[in-house]
């Protein structure tokens, strides 16, 4: 679209985009232009974005331009997001990937993304994930399968794979998705970008698709921790269409530092067999650092982690087979043609408007949940949990951080897993514990395997210490700009 010249650097960070606007050496219409360019180059063969507001965005950056040129611009001016399709934007499709929720326009915009907004930032489209959220490949099954940038045979992970692929792709400066189980980190570790899951109840989940409210988390997915810092910055904090979400006042995480000698505790089953030698070896060189840094580096034990996936996957169904009732053909969306009373509307709306996971999800929820499995799987799960969360919080007492892989592997093959819903679940491992204990957790680049495809190194800290994790995550990040 624009032959302008845009230097990469503009494009990968937000405080560099803004910096080159005021100078004068950037206008913000020809960034939009470039991104909308990246869009039209890549997006046919990625597959990150379902839709693309490039007129709007460029009447917005003319707008924003105009405000950034009076000094009257908001913290985000001159910022380019997309958005995954679980967060709401007035008069804007919303679909959360599936067609239960065919031709919906949302009627009002979610606090997070109002925030963005409120703070000058431009919306340039919505991105491409696994349908409600649920999976870890975003191979969705309406709207196609999101391709890994570095090689389009992989997968860019899930659930919010649009918004890694988009960033990664360069089509934005950054995305905002949702992590429940690891669906800003595992495709954030998957593609070399930044992502982060605060603590739950940091951002406001109102405007935000519900799959399982206890684990629900906003995060952004940046090309660097100073752009996670500062978005999370802008979208957190109280609000009062969630009363779930805390009043905690926002610390300013852009500009957090680090002081002292640090405790890590490293996750022993880091270095189990399932885990890719290359993540192993990039991990010793890390500890290795710290070390000469005068850390305190220990191996710990997490017992628990066996029980993790079990819990997850029992109450996140449980939590999604109640939030998933709304959709019944009358309410929203889609509505079977061949129904001819009001229960086999129900029926056909919902058996044809969802696709495969989602209909598993859905029945094994249920099954969770009645009378007759309640207390062997839920009320067992709920206990559980709480026993995790009680060790975790015990651990984060004595030390820092909890670091380990993000994920076990490098992204996986588009055609593997996908008979084995197991084996994909088995690919949270290391993900789902922040969301089971509601603590902030962050994927950042650790390294490379021999075929240039990314991998992730996982930071978690205690609930609402984003600050004290962010500025360990920016001292441990490796340039993306290189
Ligand atoms: N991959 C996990 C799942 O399939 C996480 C999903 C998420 O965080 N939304 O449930």
């Amino acid at each position: 679209m624009s032959s302008v010249s845009i230097p990469a650097e503009v494009t990968k960070s937000i405080s560099a985009s803004r910096k080159a606007i005021e100078g004068g050496s950037l206008s913000l219409t020809s960034l939009v232009q470039h991104f909308i360019g990246q869009i039209e180059l890549h997006n046919p063969k990625v597959n990150a974005f379902v839709a693309v507001y490039g007129n709007e965005a460029l009447a917005e950056a003319d707008r924003i331009e105009q405000k950034i040129k009076a000094g009257t611009a908001g913290k985000l001016a001159g910022a380019v997001i997309g958005i995954k399709d679980v967060l709401a934007y007035q008069n804007h499709g919303l679909q959360s990937g599936s067609k239960i929720l065919d031709n919906f326009v949302s009627q009002f915009t979610g606090t997070a993304v109002q925030r963005l907004i409120d703070a000058d930032a431009i919306i340039i489209g919505r991105q491409n994930c696994d349908e409600f959220a649920m999976g870890s490949a975003s191979k969705n099954p309406w709207f196609g399968t999101v391709k890994n940038f570095a090689n389009p045979e992989k997968v860019a992970g899930g659930s919010s794979g649009g918004s890694a692929a988009a960033v990664q792709a360069c089509m934005c400066h950054a995305s905002i998705g949702s992590d429940t189980g690891g669906s800003v980190r595992q495709p954030a570790a998957f593609t070399g970008t930044v992502g982060l899951k605060p603590t739950y109840s940091r951002i406001s989940r109102w405007g935000l698709v519900a799959y399982a409210s206890s684990f629900d988390c906003i995060g952004p997915i940046a090309h660097n921790v100073e752009d996670s810092a500062l978005l999370l910055e802008v979208m957190a904090g109280a609000d009062t269409h969630d009363s779930t979400c805390s009043s905690k006042p926002v610390d300013a995480y852009s500009k957090a530092e680090l002081s002292g000698k640090l405790k890590i505790a490293v996750l022993k089953q880091s270095f189990s067999e399932g885990v890719q030698p290359e993540i192993k070896n990039a991990l010793n060189t890390k500890i290795e650092h710290w070390k000469s840094l005068g850390y305190t580096v220990e191996e710990v034990d997490f017992s628990l982690l066996d029980y993790l996936l079990n819990i997850y996957y029992i109450i996140t169904t449980a939590e999604a087979s109640s939030n998933l009732s709304r959709f019944d053909g009358v309410r929203y969306g889609y509505r079977s043609e061949k129904a001819t009373d009001l229960e086999s509307l129900y029926k056909l709306s919902r058996s044809e408007g969802f696709g495969p996971e989602v209909k598993r999800r859905i029945m094994l929820g249920t099954f969770v949940l009645s009378a007759s499995y309640y207390d062997a799987y839920f009320t067992k799960a709920q206990k559980v949990r709480r026993l995790v969360k009680e060790q975790t919080e015990e651990l984060l007492s004595k030390y820092d951080f909890l670091v380990c892989p993000t994920t076990p592997t490098v992204a996986f093959g588009i055609n593997e897993k996908v008979d084995n819903p197991i084996e994909m679940y088995l690919n949270d491992i290391f993900t789902v514990q922040a969301n089971v204990c509601g603590i902030p957790a962050i994927s950042i680049p650790l390294g490379e395997n021999a075929d240039k495809l990314p991998f992730g190194l996982q930071i978690m800290a205690g609930a609402f210490q984003e600050s004290k994790l962010l500025a360990f995550a920016k001292q441990n990040e490796i340039s993306t700009l290189a």
